[in-house]
């Protein structure tokens, strides 16, 4: 199977999206999932533009709103793997609330953020996920609010699914990916992927120096929440690796009652062209 197209990224030489785009590429490859079986849903940003360039169905909708779309997307045809991608601006911000409501739902959607602690589509200015004392142009004195721990959050709303990887390290992201598209529930994947061009300090050595990867600490379980959270505020969120993962908890589609087995997406509505009609004046 083949998830490149033809639509040549327009990112810029360097950025951290291109890694992220081809872990997708190969881990949906991997998992055996069918090109015409795979949705990549996207927000706003310099990130959402992947959805364009990988051969699957791809919608890059508007800021904010990849969750609700990528749910929608899963709850009308449930047999589709369903990827939500985002910035952390998109995701973190002005999507924050359905962030936290896409967690403590647990619908089967596998959301990938590339965290680049800046709004880059739009030339630099700090982002939810920008640290305090973070110059930009519309912090010329430095950020004077503290960034985001979004792992920790996570935790705390109810996911169970959260991991984090480097957009250099193809490998892990790549397990991560396919990790995230098996786990039965909603997945959060936030990927560091520098921005080359606005981001001068949190750049590709900045992330080497700092990162600590779970599997170099000591007797880490995935499995046991309050050492995740520990871990994550030892290490001030820079670790990367699979932090948590409750394989126990029921996905939404597994607690609905009276959800239909066959997608909606295939259901015959009986409606004839006359009914059809009627339905799209009531919904304008
Ligand atoms: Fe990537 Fe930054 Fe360029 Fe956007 S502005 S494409 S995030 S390097």
């Amino acid at each position: 199977k083949d998830f490149r197209n033809k639509v040549k990224p327009n990112w810029c030489p360097g950025c951290g999206d291109f890694s992220v785009q081809a872990a997708i590429q190969r881990a949906a490859a991997n998992v055996g999932v069918e090109p015409d079986n795979l949705a990549v849903v996207s927000g706003i940003g310099c990130s959402g533009r992947i959805s364009g360039y990988i051969n699957s169905y791809g919608l890059h909708g508007i800021h904010g709103r990849a969750l609700p779309i990528a749910q929608g997307v899963k709850m009308a045809n449930k047999d589709l793997t369903v990827i939500a991608s985002g910035g952390d601006g998109d995701g973190f911000a002005i999507g924050m609330g359905h962030t936290i409501h896409a967690i403590r739902r647990n619908i089967d959607v596998t959301y990938i953020v590339m965290d680049n602690q800046i709004y880059g589509l739009t030339k630099g200015q700090t982002s939810p996920r920008s640290d305090v004392g973070f110059k930009t142009k519309s912090t010329p004195n430095g950020s004077v609010e503290s960034a985001l721990n979004v792992m920790e959050m996570a935790l705390t709303a109810g996911a169970t699914f959260v991991a984090q990887s480097f957009s250099t390290d193809l490998k892990e992201l790549t397990t991560l990916i396919e990790k995230g598209i098996n786990h039965k529930g909603f997945s959060l994947i936030n990927v560091f992927s520098p921005c080359v061009t606005f981001n001068k300090v949190n750049t590709y050595d900045w992330f080497k120096k700092n990162l600590t990867k779970l599997t170099d600490v000591p007797d880490y379980h995935e499995e046991n929440r309050m050492q995740a959270m520990q871990t994550l505020m030892e290490h001030n969120g820079l670790v990367t690796g699979l932090i948590y993962q409750n394989k126990q908890q029921p996905s939404y589609q597994e607690m609905l009652t009276g959800y239909s087995e066959k997608p909606l997406a295939h259901e015959n509505l009986h409606l004839d062209e006359e009914q059809f009609n009627k339905m799209m004046v009531e919904f304008m």
